[in-house]
């Protein structure tokens, strides 16, 4: 499959202009470019906001690093014990086996860590390391392979490395994170497949999509090659400026991986990852999308949104509060439209603050903001 790498060939696809290919090179110097021709195919060259473009092609925007912004976002370093491992959370540990990946997603937040020129994929003997490190911690209940991209790696690698966690009594589950059924579907082989199946172990795999249009034809037979060998399939998506920022744009992407039974499971805000300033959006932008989803689609459309906190303090869920006021037993309720209640609901008129049991009163809906199709029956959902 042949991958666009270098600003010349953007310029050769109509990606890029000429006039821009001093910035590029300037920016490819710094980080790493690739973007397959299938998924190059997609982007609309009329469209200078197209979502696809946007998230894979340079800007030159990326040249421009806000104070806010750091090279390890999130903290891997401050929680790595040895190379390749980021142990986090009590009852799981990152294993991070390669810094290549099948296309460079200008958002990244190991942008700084990934690419060509840095080291490719852990050593044997730090693979070994990282090993004894999992196995000399009992609390690990679960793996995470993510990089880079791990199924970037042969079968014959990524069924050793299965195997060896397996052996592991305490690891119990293997989960991979990984966007080559987007990137390079044709990658998701009957033998890759059978390569990340572990006798006794579960193995869940997460895919990294972020609009509905990446979801070609080829993408979702490679996802049902990993379905239909009963591997569970989740979703991260990165709320992102100009590509998902709107309910339609969200809601369609989460309907379509549940269509290709793909449980949508994270929508993190993006991080703060050096000269992508013009790819995030503020968090109450995302709160309101969220709400809009919950008020809009079904309960299996619905990812939890994620803030990871800068300094490495770990994932919090950021979406809206239901909770509007009180202390118990007096807890105010918003509906997905915006409705307030009390909880628990008491026989006759109990007001509080302006509100009577079971409904608003207050002639104001300060939830509502955005509610496109009000609920029926929300139990339903
Ligand atoms: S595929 Fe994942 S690791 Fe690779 S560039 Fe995209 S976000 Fe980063």
């Amino acid at each position: 499959m042949t991958t666009l790498r270098t600003p010349a060939q953007l310029c050769e696809r109509g990606l890029a202009s000429s006039e821009e290919m001093p910035t590029l090179e300037k920016i490819a110097a710094r980080y790493a470019t690739a973007l397959p021709l299938p998924l190059a195919k997609l982007i609309d060259r009329d469209d200078p906001r197209d979502p696809i473009a946007r998230q894979f092609v340079p800007a030159v925007e990326e040249l421009h690093w806000s104070e806010s912004e750091m090279a390890d976002p999130i903290g891997d370093d401050t929680h790595s014990p040895t190379e390749g491992i980021v142990h986090r959370y009590p009852d799981r540990a990152l294993l991070k086996l390669t810094h290549i990946c099948a296309v460079y997603c200008r958002f990244c937040f190991r942008r700084e860590m990934i690419g060509p020129g840095k080291p490719n994929s852990l050593s044997s003997k730090a693979l070994e390391r990282a090993l004894h490190y999992i196995r000399t911690h009992p609390e690990i209940w679960e793996v995470i392979l993510t990089g880079g991209d791990p199924l970037i790696l042969s079968p014959r690698r990524l069924r050793s490395v299965a195997k060896s966690l397996a052996d592991i009594d305490h690891v119990k589950v293997i989960r991979i994170h990984t966007r080559m059924p987007v990137a390079d579907p044709a990658r998701i082989t009957t033998e890759l497949v059978r390569s990340i199946k572990v006798k006794g172990k579960p193995t869940y795999v997460a895919i990294h999509v972020n609009h509905s249009r990446e979801l070609t034809a080829a993408a979702r037979a490679a996802c049902a090659r990993l379905a239909d060998a009963g591997i569970p399939l989740l979703s991260q998506t990165v709320l992102l400026a100009g590509v998902n920022d709107t309910p339609e744009v969200m809601g369609d992407l989460m309907r379509t991986l549940v269509e290709c039974r793909i449980k949508p499971y994270y929508l993190h805000h993006a991080d703060l990852a050096p000269g992508t300033a013009h790819l995030r959006t503020d968090i109450a932008t995302g709160q309101e999308l969220v709400r809009n989803l919950r008020g809009r689609w079904s309960g299996l459309c619905q990812p939890t949104y994620v803030l990871d906190i800068p300094g490495g303090h770990g994932k919090s869920p950021i979406g809206p509060n239901y909770i509007e006021a009180g202390a118990a037993p007096d807890i105010v309720v918003a509906d997905v439209n915006g409705q307030r209640h009390v909880y628990p609901p008491r026989g006759g008129a109990q007001k509080t603050d302006g509100l009577e049991c079971g409904r608003d009163v207050s002639g104001e809906s300060p939830t509502g903001r955005g509610m496109q199709q009000p609920l029926r029956d929300s139990r339903t959902q």
